[in-house]
């Protein structure tokens, strides 16, 4: 099986949608093996996003990403990684497919950055990368 790292973002944990969105995680049969509620520092953020520096929407996204906790898990199961951005839906809430996280929750688009409730790795290098920049 495989691991990748899911990040609950500030917008979702204000909303109260922690635990809708993890009961989904557990109900599609993934494992939770660590859970943490963080409030991300200048420097986390900027290892996070280290390939979106210099695009128009960077600041903003981090800026937006240090305004209140985030909840970070390792999830676990066969082919998460996909598997989570699937469920997780696209990027943009307004056009995300219902039946996703973003497109059945997800209400604040705008143009400097998109709150979608979610983050899920995008590789086994980026899970392995993002899990030791949220956990150590
Ligand atoms: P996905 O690729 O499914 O969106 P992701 O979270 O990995 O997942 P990235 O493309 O890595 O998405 O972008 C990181 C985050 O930056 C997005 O989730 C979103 O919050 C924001 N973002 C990305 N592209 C834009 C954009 N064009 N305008 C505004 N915000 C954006």
């Amino acid at each position: 099986s495989e691991r990748t790292l899911v990040l609950i973002k500030p917008d979702g944990v204000a909303r109260g949608l922690t635990g809708e969105i993890l009961r989904r995680v557990e109900a599609k049969g993934y494992t939770i093996t660590a859970l943490k509620q963080v409030s991300a520092s200048e420097e986390q953020l900027a290892a996070h996003y280290a390939e979106h520096q210099g695009k128009p929407f960077y600041q903003p996204l981090v800026d937006f990403m240090l305004s209140g906790p985030t909840v970070a898990a390792v999830v676990e199961g066969d082919r998460v990684i996909e598997g989570f951005r699937t469920m997780a839906g696209t990027t943009e809430p307004t056009v995300a497919a219902p039946g996703t996280i973003r497109g059945d929750l997800g209400r604040d688009w705008g143009e400097k950055v998109q709150k979608n409730l979610v983050h899920g790795s995008d590789s086994v290098e980026s899970a392995e990368y993002e899990i030791s920049i949220w956990f150590g």
